[in-house]
């Protein structure tokens, strides 16, 4: 039987002739058929994937040299474009939308010779917590049915978590892949704000938005950032430094590394005990290993989630403005009477009810009048947020926290309440409002529920480089026996 435990290891089984990408991607397809009531793909691209992973095979056979990703199992979650590939964000507005072009970062992955094996479920435009807000109905948690897989990138993670393909790519606005990675207990990488192009990434807030990772290990997690972050004249917001070469940077194994956690993170209320005492315990034990542990001031903390809030809604409220029925979307019967009506009963009927809230309050905080109370006072406070960072990797190397406040919640705990929901964003929202790199680990499983949770680590703006270095060293410390999946 198939199995896989990295890339570079698949590609030695085929080299040696001990498989084929034909059988990666008919084992994958079948893990797929086996678990469809997960809700993990909104659609599948079998036949694709089989044509793709013959000739794939053809091409090794005949002495063509490999190339980085070739045969690798790739999923993308809906919001992704593929050209000639439907792409919805989940929603019905899009019910049907076909990609004219495929997304640079996707692009760059078939390149390589990737096989995508299709396209996941996750909250109607990157919009939720849970994957409980998509119009293809709610993804479950492989590990426990009756939990939440986390979100927006709910689908995504759980193609990887349940071995549906071999890794994955969300998109993470604040949070969404770090925090579904951390209720699946995977690994979730948030790359720096602009590391890797958004051109074809299907818009939730421009000046958040960055395409990201799920993996099982970290070598597979760096080769898909190194692919994916080639420059793209697309994106004007991408980075103008290269991302380094793992080689060029510090040996984390000798080196001694500056940590700092923040006190009104670890103090918060809605912080799970348990959780809070693994992840301190880890820092003591960092620091026996001769590392610096410090716990430092953030009076900012409870700021960050309103501030998250209104400048994404405020984003949002401009990018969905195009989804009118006429240019883009849904379209409700025909223009027979004004056009403002036309556009109403478009929205009104495309849109569910999460994305319509957002809408509205991203409106009304850019309104006249309200304007300066809180879209500006949101920026100033991001601002605030920005000089904060860069004073503190002047003193450290990382800073790390936990992902989330608790472990997968129950499907409907939370989904009458947005309130809760946005205040769960507590520890993620941070590294989106700065632009800096941050990653979930799956280091831990709670004694109580036996589910997992992460260590999330961030490192300083342009440093993926560092981050995935510490990342190696505390996955090769840490990681437990992860809860298997059947
Ligand atoms: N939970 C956050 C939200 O609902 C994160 C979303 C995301 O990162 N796409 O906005």
């Amino acid at each position: 039987m198939f199995s896989f435990s990295s890339v570079s290891s698949y590609h030695q089984q085929l080299l040696s002739n001990t498989t084929t990408c034909t059988q990666a991607a008919e084992y994958y397809l079948g893990r797929i058929k086996e678990q469809t009531h997960l809700n993990a793909f909104v659609e599948v691209y079998a036949s694709e994937a089989l044509e793709k992973a013959s000739l794939l095979d053809t091409k090794r056979k005949n002495g063509e040299p490999i190339k980085k990703l070739h045969g690798v199992i790739i999923a993308i979650k809906d919001v992704i474009c593929y050209k000639n590939h439907h792409v919805t964000a989940s929603s019905a507005i899009l019910k049907n939308f076909i990609s004219l072009y495929t997304a640079t970062a996707l692009q760059y992955l078939l390149d390589e010779d990737a096989i995508i094996i299709g396209n996941c479920n996750c909250d109607e435009f990157a919009m939720g917590s849970t994957n409980e807000n998509s119009v293809y109905g709610k993804v479950l948690n492989a590990l426990d049915e009756t939990k939440v897989p986390g979100g927006s990138s709910g689908g995504s993670a759980v193609a990887v978590q349940a071995g549906m393909c071999m890794l994955s790519l969300g998109s993470d606005t604040g949070g969404s892949v770090r925090q579904p990675a951390d209720f699946c207990g995977i690994i979730g990488l948030k790359p720096g704000y602009g590391r890797i192009s958004r051109y074809g990434l299907i818009a939730y807030a421009s000046s958040f938005d960055q395409i990201g990772i799920f993996g099982k290990n970290i070598a597979d997690v760096s080769l898909l950032l190194d692919i994916m972050s080639r420059p793209d004249k697309q994106d004007s917001t991408m980075q103008t430094t290269l991302l380094q070469k793992p080689n060029s940077t510090i040996n984390t194994a000798e080196k001694k590394l500056k940590f700092c956690f923040f006190k009104q993170v670890m103090e918060h209320d809605s912080l799970d005990e348990e959780i809070k005492n693994s992840i301190l315990s880890l820092g003591k034990d960092l620091e026996a290993q001769g590392h610096l542990v410090e716990k430092i001031d953030f009076d900012l903390l409870d700021y960050i989630v309103p501030t998250y809030y209104v400048l994404t809604t405020a984003e949002a409220s401009s990018n969905l403005a195009r989804y009118d029925g006429l240019r883009y979307g849904y379209r409700n019967g025909h223009a027979t009477e004004d056009i403002d009506t036309f556009y109403k009963n478009n929205r009104s009927k495309g849109f569910g009810m999460e994305v319509k809230r957002r809408i509205m309050l991203g409106t009304f905080v850019l309104s006249t009048g309200y304007y300066d109370a809180y879209y500006t006072k949101a920026q100033q406070i991001r601002r605030l947020l920005m000089q904060k960072v860069s004073e503190i990797f002047c003193s450290y190397d990382a800073i790390i926290m936990p992902t989330s406040p608790t472990t997968a919640i129950a499907l409907g705990e939370n989904d009458k309440d947005p309130i809760a929901m946005y205040l769960a964003d507590i520890f993620t929202v941070f590294a989106n409002l700065s632009g800096i790199p941050a990653i979930s680990l799956p280091l831990f499983l709670h004694n109580v529920n036996n589910m997992p949770y992460g260590l999330q680590v961030m490192t300083n703006k342009n440093d993926e480089v560092t981050l995935l270095h510490i990342s190696t060293m505390l996955m090769q410390q840490y990681k437990p026996a992860t809860a298997s999946i059947n």
